[in-house]
């Protein structure tokens, strides 16, 4: 079976076969990779069936990160508000780009614990807002330290959100997608495809 022969109709049985393009894996839509841990290549003790989703704003938030001045939490605002338009309107377009990978007992707790701590955080900040709006003319340094605290609050949030263990959608086209974030190890177990634009794939003729 050539891996390469990528065409866009017609041969969807023949594409079963994973791929790799660079650090990223080509995977048909659907496609079940749980056997192995999915960032390290141990042998897997839980699985996950997600939804790859498109994370359009997200470079302009963790961008921001780095400096903290009011231009870049500006910046970050704006890619949160991009990142919440992008997945509203990808939601059901969503649900037809499913990946299913595994994680081993290491990455599953990372993941739990990054999961579990940013909601928690994300209420904390907003509790801290909340009493800052409540309290704001009662002591101002009171009510500028709670605002900071609430607002790094939900910075620490969003980033525990985003740095959680998981497959990251690069591109897709009709039957396939691409993924970053497999470890080495996986990514050396498929062969490389030579080339296949993921916007639209080249129908050959013979
Ligand atoms: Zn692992």
């Amino acid at each position: 079976m050539m891996p390469g022969e990528i065409q866009s109709s017609g041969m969807a049985e023949g594409l079963s076969a994973v791929a790799r393009d660079g650090d990223q894996l080509v995977v048909p839509r659907g496609t079940d990779l749980s056997s192995d841990c999915f960032f390290c290549g141990k042998p897997a003790s839980a699985k996950v069936k997600c939804r790859l989703r498109q994370k359009n704003g997200l470079d302009m938030m963790q961008g921001g990160e780095t400096s903290g001045d009011m231009i870049t939490a500006i910046i970050m605002l704006l890619g949160l508000l991009v990142y919440v338009f992008v997945f509203v309107f990808d939601w059901s377009a969503a649900r037809q780009r499913t990946l299913t990978y595994g994680l081993c007992t290491r990455h599953q707790k990372k993941r739990t614990w990054m999961l579990t701590s940013a909601p928690i955080c994300l209420l904390a900040g907003i509790g801290a807002l909340v009493f800052l709006l409540v309290h704001s003319n009662e002591s101002f340094s009171v009510a500028l330290t709670v605002g900071i605290v609430g607002a790094i609050l939900a910075i620490v949030s969003a980033s525990l959100y985003l740095a959680a263990p998981a497959p990251q959608l690069s591109g897709f086209n009709e039957q396939f997608l691409w993924v970053k974030g497999a470890d080495e190890t996986i990514l050396a177990r498929y062969p490389q495809m030579p080339k296949a634009p993921a916007a639209e794939p080249k129908k050959k003729k013979k």
